[in-house]
Order: C-alpha cells, then structure tokens, then sequence
C-alpha cells in the first residue's frame, strides 16, 4: 500500500528555485509588461529563459526525445502552481498557451517535417502559434457542429470558415486548424486538424475581439483573441496533422494535461489573492476592529483555505491518476477539477477583492486584473456545465433505478424487511416482556 503525499527532495528543491525565480525576477515585470510591448517583453524574458534552461526546465511538457523532461503530470501540476502566480511566467518556461498545447499535438502527431519545420523553431521560441477551432456561428461546447470545411483539391487542402477566438491568432506564425474533412463520417471522426501558415492568401485576420480582459480594441497583443476568415485557403496535402479523421481524438489529448495545468495555475492565483486578503486583514481597521478580528472575514479566510486545499488535492489527484493509469482513466477526475478549480479560483479572488473595498475594484492591485480572468476560466477548455454533465453521467453510471421505484433508504420498507429477517431477535424480546 502507498499512499503519499511528499514531493522528492531533489524536485523540491527545483520547485524552490523556481518560486524564487518567479517572485524574484518576473514578479517585477508585471508591473510594466503592457508598456514593453511584445518586442520588449520578449528581450526582457531571453535572459530569463536561458536561466530556465540552464536549471533543466525548459519546455518540460513535452517527452525526454523532444527536449522535455519527461516528468509526468503530478512534477509538471506542481510546477504550474508556481508558474501561475504570474501571466507571463510561463513565457519564461517555454510553457505557455497555446504554444504548449500546440507543441504537444505535434510531438504527438506531427511527421519529421512537420516537427522539423513548426515544432522544433516553435520550442526554440522562434516561432508563435494559435489554435483555431472555436466559431462564433456554431457551439464551442459541441464540436462536433463545427462549419469550417477542408476539402481536397488534388494533392491540396481547401479550407473555407469563420473562427474566433484563436488565442494569439494576430501575433502567430502559423494556425492548427480543425476542419471538417469527412462530413459524412461519425460525428467524433468528421474533423482533422491542418498546419496553416499565417501569411497564406485567404487567411484574413480581422481583429483581436475585446473581451473582459481586453476591454477596448487591440490588434498584434499578447494575448489577443482573433476572429479570422478562411477564404478558400489552400495548403499542400503534407499540412494535415495527423490522420484523416483524427482532430477530436488528438484535441482530447491535448485538452487533458492542458486542463491539470490550467487548474494548478489557477491555484497560484488564488493564493497570491489569498496572501493579499490576509495582508488586507492584519491592518484595516473599522467599526472598533481590525479586519482579521470580524468573523465574516475569517470565515472568508477559513473557507477560502479549504476550498483551496481541496481543488490542489483533486487536482494534484487527477494528475496522479493520468500518470499512473492514463489520459482515459483521468477523464472524470479531469473534468471534475476543470469546473470546481475554476469556482474556487472565481470565489478566493471575490472575497480578496472584497475584503479590500474600492481599493480592491481599482486598477491599483492586481484583484480586478484576476477577477476578470477568473471569470473567464469558466468558459475555456469547456464551459462548467459541460465537464459537470461529463461527471454527473459518469457517477450517475454507477446507479440503476430501485425495483418498483421504492427508493433503496425507503425507512417502512427496510422496517418490514428487518422485520421479517430478524423476527427471531423480536420474538425473544417479546417472549422476555
Ligand atoms: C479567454 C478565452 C480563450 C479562448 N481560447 C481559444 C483558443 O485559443 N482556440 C479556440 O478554438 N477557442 C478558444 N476559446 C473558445 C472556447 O473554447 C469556447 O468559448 C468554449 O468552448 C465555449 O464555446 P462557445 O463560446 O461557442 O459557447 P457555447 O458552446 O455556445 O456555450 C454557451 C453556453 O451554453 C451552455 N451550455 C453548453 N453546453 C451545455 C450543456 N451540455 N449543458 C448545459 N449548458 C450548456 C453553457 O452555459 C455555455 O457557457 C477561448 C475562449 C476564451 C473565453
């Protein structure tokens, strides 16, 4: 039997290293990064990823003949949790979406030309990517509704559709596209994924769609999320990724780690609001007292630690489950952390918020900046109700009607049953009267 809960020391002391890193040298950047600009973001953070690669942690996503570190996913969940505290420390790991995710589905499908052309320039940082699936006319929640066609045109592909959303779409180099390919196919084997190069006619990308996150219109950003036309864009046979057919088995396997490492992030940010509502709490004082000393507010900290505790634990567990027995067996737990990590990140940023009054609203700290994003969580990589509905069907599998549609705890039935089973037990109390 084992049961453990310790990390080895040697990756203890990398995941050291790293919270001092991060706090030490891309904590401060925040505070400018938008003034940077992506140019200068991306000088200030070279030096810091030769530091990361010097320290072996580099892209450690990916398996060991890729350059990763092959560590599984409860090391790289761990990792994610540092790495979270800040939106641009995953930049400096060479683990940062989409990019990741992107890099995952061609280490896994990709051919050696692919990998040599689009994966080994993307880990490099040469290169930049996007993801482009979602569209504004069909439902993200339900794929498999998807409009964007590819056809064949000889040796070539045709890709004709309206997406949106494609993280950092504007600032790519090159799109992995799902399509749909065989139309008539079963609805999970309609679509492929295709490698389309930005700068190919047809690809119009017509702007970055402001969002909660980005209120006001931006083009070119970090972080911008693009509606883009595909007219008629045509891209040799050699751009498929993977099979035919394959798109959703090859989204669902990227979807899964991708979906631990978003919970693990979320988690550092949740603490670095919980940190700020503690602080908040030692020195505010109104109505006689200090903050820390009214029961709402401790219970807001009491609550926010639990709950925190729960969704690492669920998470870091789901990890362990996809290491040990993999992607499939995970799929429940996955789904499980997806929407109650995001709940808990939402709340603990809600409370933090709270707790520091108008000074909380404004853009003087970091609270609204996470809210925003917090909200957001919900939404990506699968609504809420989505992964609910994947674990309720799940747990509800483990269930069968009652006979008659008496329910099994019914208390007059089990009376009558004991009843009659134990009616020698009865009998001699009621011979002893
Ligand atoms: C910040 C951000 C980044 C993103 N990045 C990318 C990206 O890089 N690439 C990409 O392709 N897409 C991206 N997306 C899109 C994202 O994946 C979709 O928004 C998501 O899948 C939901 O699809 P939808 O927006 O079309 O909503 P819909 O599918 O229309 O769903 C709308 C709502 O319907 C309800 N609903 C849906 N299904 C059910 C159900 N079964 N039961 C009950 N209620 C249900 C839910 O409340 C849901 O929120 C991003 C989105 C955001 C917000």
């Amino acid at each position: 039997m084992s049961w453990d809960f310790s990390t080895d020391p040697d990756y203890q002391e990398q995941l050291e290293w790293m919270a001092d890193f991060v706090r030490r040298e891309i904590w401060p950047l925040e505070a400018i990064w938008h003034e940077l600009g992506l140019d200068g973001l991306t000088a200030a953070i070279a030096p810091l990823q030769e530091q990361v690669k010097a320290h072996g942690l580099w892209a450690t996503h990916l398996p060991p003949e890729l350059g990763g570190q092959g560590m599984g996913q409860v090391k790289l969940g761990l990792m994610h949790e540092i790495l979270g505290t800040s939106p641009i420390a995953p930049l400096a790991f060479g683990n940062a979406a989409p990019d990741s995710g992107n890099s995952e589905i061609l280490a896994m499908a990709g051919t050696p030309e692919q990998k040599d052309r689009w994966l080994h320039p993307l880990l490099a940082g040469d290169l930049r990517s996007a993801f482009s699936m979602t569209e504004p006319n069909t439902p993200g929640s339900d794929p498999t509704q998807l409009l964007t066609r590819a056809v064949r045109a000889g040796e070539d592909w045709v890709i004709d559709g309206h997406k949106w959303f494609s993280s950092n779409g504007s600032i790519a180099d090159f799109l992995i596209v799902m399509a749909v390919t065989s139309p008539d196919a079963r609805p999970s084997q309609r679509a492929s994924m295709l490698i389309v190069p930005t700068d190919t006619p047809g690809v119009e990308i017509l702007r970055d769609v402001p969002t909660m996150e980005h209120p006001w219109e931006q083009f070119g950003g970090y972080g911008g999320h693009s509606e883009i036309l595909y007219n008629g864009v045509r891209v040799p046979g050699e751009a498929l990724l993977g099979a035919e057919g394959e798109g959703f088995i090859l989204a669902q396997q990227r979807l899964g780690p991708g979906r631990i490492h978003h919970c693990m992030r979320w988690l550092g940010v949740a603490r670095r609001a919980f940190d700020m509502m503690c602080e908040r709490a030692t020195y505010r004082h109104a109505h006689g007292s200090l903050l820390a000393q009214k029961q709402t507010v401790q219970n807001w900290i009491a609550d926010s630690a639990a709950e925190m505790q729960a969704a690492r634990l669920m998470t870091l567990h789901a990890a362990w489950v996809m290491d040990t027995q993999g992607a499939r067996a995970a799929r429940t737990d996955v789904a499980l952390i997806k929407f109650y990590g995001a709940k808990v990140l939402h709340d603990v940023v809600d409370r933090a918020l709270q707790v520091h009054g108008s000074l909380g609203y404004s853009t003087d700290l970091p609270l609204e900046q996470m809210y925003r994003f917090a909200r957001a969580a919900r939404i990506y990589d699968g609504p809420d109700e989505v992964h609910r509905q994947t674990v309720a069907r799940h747990v509800l599998g483990g269930y069968e009607p009652p006979a008659d549609e008496v329910p099994s705890e019914h208390l007059p039935t089990r009376r009558e049953q004991a009843r009659e089973r134990f009616a020698h037990l009865l009998d001699a109390v009621t011979a002893n009267d």
